[in-house]
């Protein structure tokens, strides 16, 4: 594997031939099954169909499988009801496409050890799980990379696809403040928007389609946010009585997250979820250097630099305040960073 040194993001720390390998094996293979990680995202959902829909443009047989239905707002888009949940797959297939997944088990789906893996993901620390493995850090959301992959496929960008690589990449880079952001990002959304993506209904169609009881659960959480370290990092914390009064499930807490950072000075965001085995999901967001994937790499977890997660057993009341103090940490390093490079 080589360091990246070219500017042809593609194909580096993967194997110089990964990327001609991927499109020779898939043009020769007739049976797909392509599968996400579980709880999918924008990104997890507009890649797998994307990639659904191209595999169909070039006539294989293609079959979705993932873990957990999508968040509701999501359902509207093309294909979503072609995706099967399920936790266990026996489906037989001559390839399963796997996509932002670090290591199989994100899937949450098992049965699918057997298969003829092609592994594409853009997580730091991915687990090189497949036969083929095309790793790229780099890259903003999964879609572009599945953007790539689709036209290196000759397949034309057909609304849908369009639709879903711009749903992967207006998620991915939390509609465009991330800090993974390119030139190149920008030229894949204006390839979509000129094969008719719609930014503005896009933008209304994922993010302006709360319900009242979400907007209730989002005033209750702020309500109960808790500011540490100078008011550089903003706590938040669910539990089941929250979400009944508000009539909510854990899928109405997506993106909520992302609320504390409109504050300037708040730095990062930690999330505390509690979920019915007792285990505590951890989510966090950041701005600029403040490293969260390095804390969820410390809890078995991964994500990128200003959007990650992990799990923990409970109780919430022993993990809180040691995760607070290592993002205080994390905060003082990366907030040092910014100061040096300004
Ligand atoms: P979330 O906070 O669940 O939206 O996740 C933010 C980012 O962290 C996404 O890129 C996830 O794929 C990643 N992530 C979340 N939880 C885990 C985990 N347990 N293991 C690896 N990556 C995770
Ligand atoms: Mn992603």
């Amino acid at each position: 594997m080589s360091e990246m040194t070219t500017s042809s993001r593609s194909r580096v720390l993967a194997g110089p031939d990964v990327f001609e390998r991927i499109c020779e094996e898939i043009l020769r293979r007739e049976r797909f099954l392509l599968t996400s990680h579980a709880r999918p995202d924008g990104d997890s959902i507009g890649s797998q169909l994307a990639m659904a829909y191209a595999l169909d443009a070039l006539g294989k047989q293609v079959r979705l499988v993932n873990a957990d239905a999508a968040p509701d707002h999501y359902r509207e888009f093309p294909g979503l009801d072609r995706i099967e949940i399920a936790e266990r797959c026996d489906a037989e297939a001559d390839a399963l496409i796997v996509m932002e997944c670090s290591d199989l088990t994100r899937t949450g789906v098992s049965g699918l050890e057997g298969h003829y893996i092609i592994n594409i993901d853009h997580h730091a620390g991915n687990r090189m799980y497949g036969a083929l493995n095309w790793f790229d850090e780099s890259a903003a959301a999964c879609g572009e990379m599945v953007f790539d992959l689709i036209r290196a496929l000759g397949v034309s960008l057909t609304r849908e696809i369009a639709t879903h690589i711009y749903l992967a990449i207006l998620t991915d880079t939390g509609s465009f403040h991330h800090s993974n952001i390119t030139p190149r990002t920008f030229d894949i959304c204006r390839q979509t928007v000129e094969a008719g993506v719609n930014p503005a209904a896009m933008a209304r169609r994922v993010f302006d389609s709360n319900s009242f009881g979400k907007l209730k659960l989002i005033g209750a959480l702020l309500n109960a946010m808790e500011l540490t370290d100078n008011g550089h990092l903003a706590v938040l914390a669910i539990d089941d009585d929250m979400l009944a009064a508000c009539g909510c499930t854990h899928n109405d807490t997506e993106g909520v997250i992302n609320l504390p950072l409109t504050a300037r000075e708040i730095q990062a965001v930690v999330f505390f979820k509690v979920v019915a085995s007792g285990d505590v999901r951890v989510s966090m967001r950041s701005k600029y250097d403040v490293d969260v994937r390095l804390v969820a790499s410390e809890h078995g977890g991964g994500g990128h630099r200003n959007a990650a997660g992990f799990t923990v057993p409970g109780p919430l009341a022993e993990v809180r305040p040691q995760i607070i103090a290592r993002l205080g940490k994390a905060i003082a390093e990366g907030m040092h960073r910014q100061e040096d490079d300004e």
